[in-house]
């Protein structure tokens, strides 16, 4: 279906941070797939491991036991101190296990319509309670009806949730991503998620965290909510978790996993062997490797490189960045850059229309770095210059 506006070009292999095109071009991938690839194309551990698993078995559905599961879980609990894993296939449906566990919260309670806070320019996916949660119109026109039990609240905005709380006796979680990834790399205020904490503890309600983009490493610590010292009781992820592989996965604390059954929630899919042992490759290998030191060293050179070029441009608003994920707002929409780009055989994004966002893989080097650093100064400084003639 018409469901994206690619541009036309078709790559046949990747090796790092290097995608070829069928007639074998190089092109330098600061995107990784949206905040995917984390270890880069065919990394030899993660193909390794694809190979051999898939030889060994790759499904036998939740019926049974599955060994690379319950690794994979005691992985994830060891590196979040989540203790419970619920595996699914996605982003999207992560967030759905996350909304179903808050709203069996609420109904222990005795709260009848529970209701989750969540954020403006926030997203959580597209299947029909992920989208309802988005903070993006453009996502939810044209399929209303909605799904209900969301009430929206600006982002870093903590008074306004503290408004919302006097106006609502069914309030049962509050639902945010640290650093928002679509809705413009968006970085709030650093003691934002603490405030959250402790507002939700005051309150009794769960805080859940969208780690979905944020995660695995991305800016600098397994996830984000790790820079703030505090613990959130759902925390969901997917993107990076497999490498490419498709898998998600919501996290929780005893406050919500006593509360789900056999029978509750499911999936077919979720949890299989194959994309199990991929993500425990994943985790093991960035350990090896030691890509998350390594994503915060080279997230403060893009930062301190970008700053240098751009901080005295007056188009330029802002250079935000944590770790690996990076944004640069114009003034002004910007998103013919993607393509001028992919021109110069670099890969970028941009996102809520005057963002340019990078995501570039955790193997990336600095000389890498260089490279896009450059590209993407040059293409700011020519837009502007034909902007201003
Ligand atoms: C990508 C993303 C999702 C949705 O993930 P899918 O795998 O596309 O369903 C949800 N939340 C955040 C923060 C994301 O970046």
């Amino acid at each position: 279906m018409n469901t994206y506006a690619p541009l036309e070009i078709t790559f046949t292999r990747g090796e790092g941070a290097i995608l070829y095109d069928k007639h074998n071009q190089p092109y330098l991938d600061a995107l990784s797939g949206i905040a995917v690839c984390g270890l880069g194309h065919a990394h030899p551990a993660i193909t390794e491991t694809i190979c051999s698993q898939a030889g060994q078995l790759i499904h036998t559905s939740n019926l049974y036991r599955i060994e690379k599961q319950e690794l994979l879980a005691d992985k994830l609990a060891q590196i979040s101190s989540l203790d419970r894993v619920f595996f699914a296939n996605s982003g999207a449906e992560a967030n759905e296990a996350a909304i179903k566990l808050a709203r069996l919260y609420g109904h222990a309670q005795g709260i009848n319509k529970p209701t989750i806070i969540v954020m403006d320019k926030s997203f959580h996916g597209r299947t029909m309670a992920t989208l309802s949660a988005t903070g993006n119109r453009k996502v939810q026109a044209g399929f209303e009806p909605l799904v209900q039990g969301f009430v929206r609240a600006p982002y870093d905005d903590i008074a306004a949730i503290k408004n919302i709380s006097d106006n609502h006796s069914n309030i049962v979680a509050v639902m945010v991503e640290p650093v928002q990834g679509e809705g413009g790399v968006n970085i709030p205020d650093e003691s934002y998620l603490n405030q959250l904490r402790t507002l939700c503890d005051n309150k009794g309600w769960l805080l859940i965290l969208d780690e979905i983009q944020t995660g695995m490493g991305r800016t600098g610590k397994w996830f984000a909510f790790q820079h703030n010292n505090i613990q959130p009781d759902i925390m969901t992820l997917a993107k990076a978790l497999g490498n490419g592989l498709p898998i998600g996965a919501c996290l929780t604390n005893e406050k919500t996993s006593a509360l789900i059954k056999p029978g509750n929630h499911g999936s077919t899919f979720g949890g299989n062997p194959l994309a199990c042992a991929v993500a425990c490759s994943v985790i093991d290998t960035m350990e090896e490797q030691q890509l998350i030191d390594h994503a915060t060293r080279l997230g403060r050179y893009f930062l301190a490189q970008f700053s240098k070029q751009l901080g005295n441009v007056e188009s330029v608003r802002a250079i935000r960045g944590k770790g690996l994920m990076i944004g640069i707002e114009l003034n002004q929409p910007c998103t013919e850059l993607v393509k001028a780009a992919a021109d110069r055989q670099l890969l970028i994004n941009v996102t809520a229309g005057n963002v340019i966002r990078l995501l570039p893989p955790l193997i990336f080097t600095q000389q890498q770095a260089d490279q896009v650093i450059n590209t993407v100064c040059e293409l700011i400084q020519i837009k502007l210059h034909q902007a201003a003639a």
